[in-house]
């Protein structure tokens, strides 16, 4: 299974067959070999498709979110997946949220930074406000979630840090300075991160999903959806969360050790580089 620790899989067989000997057993042992997974904005839309994929790909997973409990209770009780809530664009909040994750399941092998709003408007009308909150949840995020793991997957020479930008961080979007701004600047940090962590085990990928069907994409008025959106795209149709949710799962895995600073776009075709 992807999700399993290989190398303690087989130290296990070994040391059951006798031909290693047995050790007194880490926690992580003792309790299970999965790896540990974290999904940011991992209760709702194309996070909570993530979260289920990777639990069913044998990870431990847990799940962050914002502000919306009620979601999330409903979420973590459909799926056993603990919850945690704290804001990603403040750096404090992820390094006490995440503590208390690695305090819960163990250190974060995999850590999908996947929380992200927008704030649309067109650019002369936009704010101050709009334009830090939006560059703050979607970029400085990955700042202040990935620094708290970073040096764990170093010293323990294994990490899978994946992305979730946009399409529109690809191609621009009227009304989205902001958060074309900070979808690219996602791709930006991947591909530097994954240069300084290449030879440490460590990948690090960013996924661009297209339209995907979710309560970000259903809040777009119908008329804007059947007359701008989809013509756009080739496939005639909204992607599903569970189609960003296998990406993940195929970058996440031991054996996906070869694919990092790469560019996975999952857009039904919108747009091609
Ligand atoms: P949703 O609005 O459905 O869910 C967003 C999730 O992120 C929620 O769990 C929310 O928590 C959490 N979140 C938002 N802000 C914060 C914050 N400051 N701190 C912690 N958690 C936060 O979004 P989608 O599933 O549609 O989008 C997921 C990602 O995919 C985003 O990065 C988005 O930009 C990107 N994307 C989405 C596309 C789409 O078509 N839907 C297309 C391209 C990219 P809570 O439930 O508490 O509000």
């Amino acid at each position: 299974m992807p999700g399993l620790a290989p190398g303690i899989f087989i130290w296990k067989m070994l040391s059951k067959t006798g031909i290693i000997p047995a050790h007194k057993k880490t926690i992580r042992e003792e309790f299970d070999m999965a790896r540990v997974a974290l999904v940011t904005g991992g209760t709702r839309g194309i996070g909570a498709a993530i979260s289920k994929a990777l639990k069913a790909a044998g990870y431990k997973v847990a799940a962050s979110y914002a502000g919306n409990d009620a979601a999330a209770e409903t979420f973590k009780a459909e799926t056993g997946i603990p919850v945690y809530k704290w804001d990603v664009s403040s750096f404090d909040a992820c390094a006490a949220g995440v503590k208390k994750v690695e305090a819960d399941l163990g250190p974060v092998d995999v850590l999908v930074n996947n929380a992200g709003i927008t704030k649309d408007t067109a650019f002369h009308k936009m704010t101050l406000d709009q334009w830090n909150a939006v560059i703050n949840t979607n970029l400085g995020s990955l700042f202040n979630m990935t620094r708290q793991v970073i040096e764990g997957m170093r010293a323990r020479k294994f990490g899978r840090v994946i992305n979730i930008s946009s399409v529109n961080g690809q191609k621009g979007q009227f009304g989205q300075v902001n958060y074309s701004a900070a979808k690219a600047g996602d791709i930006g940090f991947t591909k530097s991160l994954a240069l300084e962590t290449a030879k440490g085990g460590i990948t690090v990928n960013v996924i661009c999903p297209g339209y995907i069907n979710t309560e970000m994409v259903q809040a777009v008025p119908k008329e804007v959806l059947d007359k701008n959106i989809l013509p756009q795209i080739p496939v005639n149709r909204l992607g599903e969360p569970e189609e960003i949710a296998r990406s993940v799962v195929f970058l996440a895995a031991d054996d996906a050790g070869f694919i990092t600073g790469s560019t996975l776009t999952v857009n039904g075709g919108q747009y091609m580089v």
